[in-house]
């Protein structure tokens, strides 16, 4: 997902086989009638399994523990996950100039669609002539982001009494759980999946390790729990879960996880399931020198159509955003801009005091940031390593935006942080804070309200995890501890020192 820079740089890509037709939201009648007649289930897809395992999490978030918080290495990674991503980090490094390759080796951006494509070697540019599938996604991407801000329909009032619905313990599973209720009450995902023509959308193609598998396990699961007749009835996560232990097996066995990894994993599975990408893109090359004489909202947009070859399915529209990462050379002046796709921001806490608040946490995870000592970058004008500063801003907003507020740490042991976050439920003003948009955002930068919380309590060791969700058609909060439902008052109960991973949708 984040930008290949270099001339040097290796991505195969294209976007040739027509696009699967998307329906953004579901057919109210025919889901209506589906609902009543209780067949909702999708059909397995006609197509051999591989049980080629997914291996680790992929990271397309980005993560800055390393940078503004050196002695808060972040991640409850295992050490082979490390591994990977550090593998896929160095492979892509090797092809990035050295002032790039610097930053990157510092910010970890290491994310699926680079790895999947490092390996092919040859250097790579977008080809002018891509522009016009570039943009014809791009425009789909808007008219998509249009037609979800769509006004009740009747089908609301039938879902307004959906989605109480617990869900079992299968032993260990509430990291589980509690992401799958926040991705549950996710308005936009969840019309996709209750959506009549979803089984069109799967994307059964080897662009696709699951080949579709983990998005059917996963809105059939999403449709028992939006059906169910019942008030608080139990539904098992188990075929889910075992279709997930299939593809990564690390999730196969009953030890407790992190839930923000595993909703990384899940995000990039469901993306892979239903991507519009269903031949491997073929060979692109990078001007770099003309990319750089480009104006930087145009340089952003480009970028972001590049990454829609690899990456464009229901699920970037809904969780992607980009970001804009500057390293600025304190000699020369000359500045090194990149762009990349993120899921989510793993946000750092302020590390010296007992209470923060969600902005404070932004902030510092978007504030300019020196490589100095053993992390100088080489700079390309001055072609010598040079003490730099590093800034990240946002480009572009997601319509989730997912925060993760990174409690856990490994700098002596794994530990936990138990700061009291304090995060805005409704209107969230990412306009308000300093420095976070990038130069090149235009107009005001869009407000955001809290509609889930993916909690974690207890130590790094041992701990427990629930979710707190707003209804997306009652607006009534709930809170989701495993089997058991119950409502919630917002104002005295969402706000907590647990809180570990906020979901918020954005107003305009
Ligand atoms: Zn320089």
């Amino acid at each position: 997902m984040s930008s290949g820079r270099s001339s040097t740089s290796t991505r195969t890509s294209s976007v040739t086989r027509p696009m699967p037709s998307v329906h953004n939201t579901p057919n109210v009648t025919t889901l209506g009638r589906a609902i009543q007649a209780g067949s909702m289930n999708i059909g397995p897809t006609n197509t051999t399994v591989r049980s080629r395992p997914i291996s680790g999490i992929r990271q397309a978030s980005v993560d800055r523990s390393h940078i503004s918080t050196r002695n808060i290495p972040t991640t409850t990674l295992s050490s082979s996950q490390r591994r990977i991503s550090n593998d896929s980090t160095r492979s892509r490094l090797s092809n990035q100039n050295q002032f790039a390759a610097a930053t990157d080796q510092r910010s970890t951006i290491s994310d699926y669609s680079e790895r999947r494509t490092s390996n092919a070697s040859n250097s790579s540019t977008l080809a002018s002539n891509s522009n016009d599938d570039a943009s014809s996604s791009n425009a789909k991407v808007s008219s998509i982001d249009r037609q979800n801000s769509h006004s009740p329909s009747p089908i609301d009032s039938k879902l307004k009494s959906g989605g109480l619905t617990g869900l079992q313990n299968l032993g260990n599973t509430c990291f589980m759980n509690s992401v799958l209720q926040c991705l549950s009450n996710t308005k936009p995902l969840l019309l996709f999946c209750l959506q009549e023509n979803l089984a069109d959308c799967l994307n059964t193609s080897s662009t696709s390790v699951m080949r579709g598998i983990l998005m059917r396990e996963y809105a059939n699961l999403i449709r028992k729990m939006w059906t169910s007749s019942e008030n608080h009835s139990v539904a098992s996560p188990s075929a889910f879960k075992n279709t997930v232990g299939r593809f990564a097996p690390r999730f196969l066995g009953y030890a407790q996880q992190d839930s923000q990894e595993f909703l990384r994993y899940l995000l990039q599975g469901l993306n892979e399931d239903v991507s519009r990408v269903q031949r491997k893109p073929s060979p692109m090359k990078i001007d770099e020198k003309a990319e750089e004489r480009m104006k930087e909202k145009d340089r952003a947009k480009f970028s972001w159509e590049r990454c829609l070859l690899f990456d464009n399915s229901r699920i970037v529209d809904i969780f992607a955003g980009q970001l804009k990462s500057t390293l600025e050379c304190s000699h020369c002046q000359y500045q090194s801009i990149t762009f990349d796709m993120f899921w989510d921001l793993s946000i750092p806490l302020p590390r010296s005091k007992s209470s923060s608040s969600v902005q404070e946490c932004i902030q510092l995870f978007m504030s300019k940031e020196e490589l100095d000592g053993d992390e100088k970058p080489m700079c390309a004008k001055c072609k010598q390593k040079r003490r730099c500063t590093k800034k990240f801003s946002i480009q572009k907003c997601p319509q989730i935006l997912v925060l993760h507020l990174k409690r856990f740490s490994q700098a002596r042991g794994r530990t936990k942080l138990n700061t009291y976050v304090d995060f805005p439920v409704n209107n969230l003003k990412l306009n308000d804070l300093m420095d976070v948009m990038s130069e090149s955002y235009e107009g005001p930068a869009p407000t955001y309200n809290l509609f889930g919380i993916s909690n974690h309590s207890g130590t790094a060791y041992s701990g427990h995890y629930i979710a707190q969700c707003k209804h997306p058609f009652t607006n009534q909060w709930h809170e989701f501890n495993d089997s058991s439902v119950h409502s919630l008052n917002e104002k005295q109960q969402i706000i907590s020192s647990n809180a570990y991973v906020l979901f918020y949708e954005r107003n305009n």
